[in-house]
């Protein structure tokens, strides 16, 4: 029979691999104690006594004498007993769970104080006030946590008494008004609960552990747990501590340190002192804290060995720790060590700097930075913290900071734009519509929508600031402005602030700097400390990943920008948006050619075009795959929209023919399901000459390129295939066109014809789908909505908030792969059609391609590459760099 896991383990029994049983507190504090760091010594309650405590709603057996014993074995330690009336042992009695949640669980200073050890406290510090100030802390602090007291009752108390003296913190109370305090505070909890303070301090102890486990379940913990998605059933670990005093004099004091600056990784001393001070008092802000640097004249013996300190932790954690110390009449003490959170600019420069000093290898200082982080150097930002008060607030979309004017609509974002004004694009919500805006401008608010609406999905993979869903505005667009809660009317043309990061807008220019991170992406050169982290984390990415990372690009500014960033080539180019702009004119005559004289005619007139298009775009590319989709939407997205028509035409004098005839198009194409109607395959095989055309045209640019001296290896890619036979026919198509091409200019054309798995048909039935395919690759937009059946735009307009919420999604199934369904049907497709084909060449072009949990899983699924946008691709080379490590955990989370 194997002994059961005790519930209890002293400091000098635990260590930092425990963090599960002893909490990231109780870890930190065993680890500090075995390196011979100056802890008061205690021990620890498990989580696992805490989870029996929450099931059950009682302690388990036996947990009451094994603290007790634990106990004895302190106050032998300490050569004190607790809350004896001479010279009492007191203790904390502190939360502390396997994740840090800072502030969000509870903690009770000076255990063990009653009527009559508040005397002895006092004779044996030889000082009154600090006694019967920690009596007053501790039936504050019991009160409220333990006997539910509300805690605003305590601090009006202090109030009265502090604005009596005419001073503005209770450091002015001396001994007599503590005493007052203590009694005041008694006659409170007696009022408010029928019952008296607890004198004995073991039922102080018993019954403070039991609030400290009960406060795993406090409304805020749960909030905080659902942000940042930490398990509702972990519980949390009790630490009983034996008492320091910060709080003895001007020889005392308590404070935080940092062994490096966690804002910008800067390695120094930093942090914040509170003379004569209890810990809590820090967080608090009762008083303000001074400068570290400042005890180096007040203790300077105390500052070094602190130093010490913190350079000993750093070196066996190998990363940046932070912890909580207190002074007690010149003697230093650690309270509480971990490794410390940071931003993302420390994070590279840690990560940077602890490999070039050889601390850590550079697969470690990889996994210790991510594509997150990468994508939030990127932005630019404000240069200084604003004490503007923000006029909207929203959803923090996409991050950075940018000014602007106000627009309204695309048209006045691009006016602008030309004229060389930065703008904020400002709408209810945006639609594909709004795209050219969205370019146009610096930024994007709405004021509907979440993290997954149009606008902030565009606005993250475009690199736009966005700030979505400012539910306070009134958006009017047809009187361009909005209106604030406050009754501030906005204009277009008015001048705003929108901080992407924090999901604030100000009035007026708050200024703003360039990041330097993304100058340096581009030309690859390091510009200071920063610069230097980034590129090299991301070369030894690029040394290491497998997968590789193409760009989704439609236009030769966009593939040579992608190539910059690294782009091995561009996994999608869209040709509808070369339908767009002038061009719509020629598709509309395509569209309602009565003839096939009239389409061929139509037809004939975009092939040129579409031919520039694509020899500018293979040239940006030269040497590197251009995959290139046939035209996927629905035709109808390219005539105007069906009641601007019909308005136009109610209200017009002279009714135009031409717009009678598109209105009677619309209405013919008009489709209730657009996207599960006439769009990809389908169309290309429903409208004679429209394959050809475009195939005609990439054939006839890859030509061209080859001509000029070029290597242009375009790519063709069928879009929306449900079956083996429309891929048969459209290839049987694109290749006679191939060989036309070919056979008219006497070269030789290489052009791999592949398809888009993006139908759960599709992905079922790859097997038989490779025997035609040279290439798949996986449209996980669209193959998310069909495995889901459900349309994205809609439903993230309707019902996504309310699944986010109720947690039926953990995140939005297109930002985040959704790996069991979607993700199921990418592998099956992958395993049939390697079987089948196994060179088979595989790649995601989807919104996936850039997010870096899914990136994790397209490299476990052993796809060639991802594609993403542009903006993205930094962060998508690093993340496939980070899946590709092996055995690295990256850093301690404690
Ligand atoms: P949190 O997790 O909210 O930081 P802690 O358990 O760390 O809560 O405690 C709150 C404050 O009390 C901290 O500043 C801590 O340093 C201080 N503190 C905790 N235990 C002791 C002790 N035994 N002696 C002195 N100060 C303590
Ligand atoms: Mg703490
Ligand atoms: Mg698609």
């Amino acid at each position: 029979m194997s002994t059961p896991t005790p519930y209890v383990y002293t400091f000098a029994e635990g260590g930092r691999d425990m963090a599960g049983l002893l909490g990231g507190k109780g870890a930190g504090l065993a680890e500090m104690t075995r390196l011979g760091l100056p802890v008061p010594p205690g021990f620890t309650v498990t989580t696992e006594a805490c989870r029996t405590y929450l099931e059950t709603g009682q302690e388990p057996p036996g947990l009451g004498a094994a603290v007790a014993s634990a106990l004895a074995d302190l106050e032998r330690a300490m050569g004190r007993r607790l809350g004896r009336a001479d010279d009492p042992l007191l203790v904390s009695v502190r939360s502390g769970a396997r994740f840090s949640m800072p502030g969000m669980m509870e903690t009770i200073l000076d255990i063990g104080l009653n009527d009559d050890s508040v005397v002895g406290l006092a004779k044996a510090s030889g000082q009154e006030r600090f006694a019967r100030d920690s009596y007053r802390r501790l039936l504050q602090m019991f009160g409220r946590t333990v006997m539910g007291v509300d805690g605003a009752l305590f601090e009006q108390a202090i109030a009265a008494h502090t604005a009596a003296r005419g001073a503005t913190d209770d450091h002015a109370l001396g001994a007599g008004e503590m005493a007052a305090l203590v009694e005041e505070f008694k006659a409170v909890i007696r009022r408010e609960t029928g019952e008296d303070f607890p004198q004995d301090p073991f039922e102080q102890l018993y019954r403070a552990i039991r609030a400290v486990f009960a406060s795993w379940n406090s409304e805020r913990a749960r909030v905080y747990r659902r942000r940042e998605h930490i398990p509702d059933d972990l519980g949390t670990a009790v630490n009983i501590q034996a008492m320091v005093f910060g709080n003895l004099g001007p020889d005392s004091g308590t404070g935080v340190a940092f062994t490096r600056d966690p804002a910008t990784g800067e390695s120094g001393v930093y942090g914040d002192y509170l003379p004569d001070a209890q810990g809590e008092d820090v967080v608090a802000g009762v008083r303000n804290a001074v400068p570290l640097t400042e005890l180096r004249h007040l203790a300077p013996r105390v500052y070094d060995e602190l130093g010490d300190r913190l350079r000993t932790l750093e070196g066996h954690y190998r990363d940046l720790c932070d912890v909580e110390f207190t002074v007690e009449r010149g003697r230093l003490w650690i309270l509480q060590t971990r490794v410390g959170k940071r931003t993302a600019e420390a994070a590279f420069r840690i990560a940077h700097e602890l490999r070039a000093s050889g601390t850590i290898d550079a697969d470690e200082a990889l996994a210790r930075v991510d594509g997150d982080e990468l994508t939030r150097l990127m932005f630019p930002r404000f240069a200084t913290r604003t004490t503007d008060v923000p006029v909207a607030h929203g959803v923090p979309a996409s991050p950075g900071a940018a000014v602007g004017v106000v627009v309204f609509d695309s048209e006045a974002a691009g006016r602008r734009a030309a004229a060389g004004q930065h703008t904020v694009l400002v709408r209810r919500e945006t639609t594909p519509d709004d795209l050219p805006g969205m370019i146009a401008a610096q930024a994007v608010l709405t004021s509907r929508g979440g993290k997954t609406s149009h606008a902030a999905v565009v606005a993250r993979g475009m690199g736009k600031v966005c700030v979505c869903g400012a539910e306070d505005l009134v958006v009017d667009t047809a009187a361009r402005q909005f209106t604030t809660p406050a009754g501030v009317e906005v204009h277009e043309g008015d001048t705003v602030s929108v901080d992407g990061t924090a999901g604030n807008v100000y009035l007026g220019a708050v200024p703003l700097t360039a990041s330097e991170v993304s100058g340096c992406l581009e030309t690859g050169e390091a510009t200071g400390p920063l610069t230097r982290a980034v590129l090299s984390a991301l070369a030894h990415a690029d040394s290491v990943r497998r997968l590789e990372v193409r760009a989704n690009a439609d236009t030769p500014e966009d593939a040579a920008r992608a190539r910059r960033l690294g782009a091995q080539g561009i996994g999608l180019c869209r040709t509808e948006h070369m339908f767009l702009g002038d061009r719509r004119a020629l598709v509309e005559a395509m569209i309602l050619a009565r003839d096939d004289t009239a389409r061929e005619e139509a037809l004939a007139a975009l092939l040129p075009l579409q031919r520039e298009d694509f020899t500018g775009i293979l040239a940006a590319m030269d040497g590197l795959p251009v995959t290139i989709r046939l035209l996927d939407p629905p035709l109808h997205e390219f005539l105007p929209d069906r009641v601007d028509l019909a308005v136009r035409l109610a209200s017009a004098a002279h009714p135009d023919p031409h717009d009678r005839e598109l209105l009677a198009a619309v209405e013919r194409m008009h489709e209730e399901n657009p996207m599960l109607g006439l769009r990809g395959v389908r169309l290309g095989l429903a409208v004679p000459g429209l394959v050809a055309m475009q195939v005609r045209a990439i054939a006839e640019a890859v030509v061209h390129r080859l001509r000029e001296g070029g290597r242009p290896r375009a790519e063709i890619m069928i879009p929306l295939v449900g079956t083996v036979e429309e891929l048969r026919l459209a290839r049987t198509e694109t290749e006679q066109v191939l060989a036309e091409v070919a056979a008219g200019t006497g070269t030789t054309l290489d052009c791999p014809v592949g398809t888009m798995i993006e139908l759960p048909r599709a992905a079922l039935t790859a097997g038989r789908i490779a025997q035609l395919a040279d290439f798949f690759s996986f449209g996980t937009n669209d193959l998310t909505q069909t495995t889901w059946g459900l349309s994205r735009d809609d439903a993230e307009a309707s019902f996504f908030p309310l699944y986010l919420e109720k947690g039926v999604f953990a995140a939005s199934p297109f930002e985040t792969l959704d790996q069991e369904g979607v993700g199921r049907l990418v592998e099956i497709a992958v395993e049939a059609g390697r079987a089948v084909h196994p060179r088979l060449e595989t790649g995601v072009c989807g919104e996936h391609g850039g997010d870096p949990a899914s990136i994790h899983f397209f490299h476990r699924a052993g796809l060639d590459y991802v594609s993403c946008s542009p903006f993205r691709l930094p962060a998508a080379r690093l993340e496939a760099g980070r899946a590709a490590l092996t055995g690295v955990t990256g850093s301690d989370s404690a």
